[in-house]
């Protein structure tokens, strides 16, 4: 199983999509986290990519296009994979589509979540990363997930900020660049959505956003 997943930073991407990977035991492939680890261990991709994380723009394609597309070719997505946080733009979406088919490789699933840009802002300043699992969901606005005091709701671990996550701007340039439908993020889910009608392969579901964590969960557990 093939899946890509859309969604506003702060729509609850991650924990909708931790839900899918177990479900259908895949790899979960974040651009976002690779960066992240990258940063964490010093690499020279991580020093690159720094300077434009740091800033809340896109890191460039010549970097971001070949790591996932290599990382795509790894033992462990032999059998499907989940693709969370890319493609984030038009040619992203073209790349993934030319390299998938070249490989003979199907795509099964596209989720878009749907949701308001305001609320979704509120969301991503609220969520705090546990230092065992980035998936383990802490967020000190939502109820159902607040943390436990100032630890991890799930196994009591240290929570921090992600510094991106609390600078105003840097969520505003993030969301100019997920709601753009011409040549962004939206813009590159619906690259999918018109491939899903014309080759009738991909199935592309929309989810509402706005409801409690459980309810999404719900509605996609439903529509897959
Ligand atoms: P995320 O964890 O998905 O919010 O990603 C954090 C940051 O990593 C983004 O704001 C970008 O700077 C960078 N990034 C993640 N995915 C991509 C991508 N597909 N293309 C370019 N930059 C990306």
């Amino acid at each position: 199983m093939n899946i890509l997943f859309f969604g506003p930073n702060g729509s609850g991407k991650g924990t909708q999509g931790a839900i899918l990977k177990d479900k259908y035991n895949l790899p979960h492939i974040e651009s976002g986290a690779i960066f992240r680890e990258n940063i964490k261990g010093g690499t020279e991709l991580g020093a690159k990519a720094k300077e434009y994380i740091d800033k809340g723009d896109l890191v460039p394609d010549e970097i971001t296009i070949p790591m996932i597309l290599d990382r795509l070719q790894q033992d462990d997505c032999k059998d499907g994979w989940l693709l969370d946080g890319f493609p984030r733009n038009k040619t992203q979406a073209i790349k993934l589509d030319e390299s998938l088919k070249e490989a003979n490789i199907e795509l099964d699933i596209v989720v878009e979540i749907i949701l308001d840009r305001e609320i979704a802002k509120n969301r991503i300043m609220g969520r705090r990363l546990c230092a065992n699992d980035n998936n383990h969901p802490n967020n000190i606005f939502i109820d159902v997930i607040k943390p436990d005091g100032d630890k991890c709701r799930v196994c009591g671990g240290d929570l921090s900020e992600r510094a991106d996550d609390q600078d105003e701007d840097a969520i505003g340039k993030r969301h100019n660049i997920y709601y753009d439908a011409d040549t962004g993020t939206l813009a590159s889910s619906y690259y999918f959505k018109d491939l899903a009608a014309k080759e009738g392969k991909i199935k592309y579901m929309t989810l509402d956003g706005a409801p409690s964590v459980k309810d999404v969960t719900a509605e996609l557990i439903s529509k897959l």
